[in-house]
């Protein structure tokens, strides 16, 4: 079964196959095959707005959240806030 990821530091879209242990060539979450950095699932994700400067992205893994926190907005470094 084909799984889809992506590449948040090269913006590379990919699908791999899991082999019969589930894995991607021996990872939960493979590097990416263009620039090696790692990987994430592209269902697992969050968008977020900026509530200072009302800029707009997507974060990926965990659900878009960095250590279980809202991630800080990559323009112009505010903490987005749920709200
Ligand atoms: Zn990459
Ligand atoms: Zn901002």
């Amino acid at each position: 079964m084909e799984q889809d990821f992506v590449c948040p530091t090269c913006g590379n879209l990919w699908s791999q196959a899991a082999d019969r242990y589930g894995l991607f060539g021996g990872y939960g979450i493979p590097p990416c095959p263009v620039c090696g950095d790692s990987g994430h699932n592209a269902d697992d994700y969050g968008d977020f707005t900026c509530s200072y400067c009302d800029h707009s992205w997507r974060n990926y893994g965990n659900g878009g959240l960095v250590l279980g926190r809202w991630p800080s907005c990559p323009k112009c470094g505010t903490l987005a806030e749920d709200n």
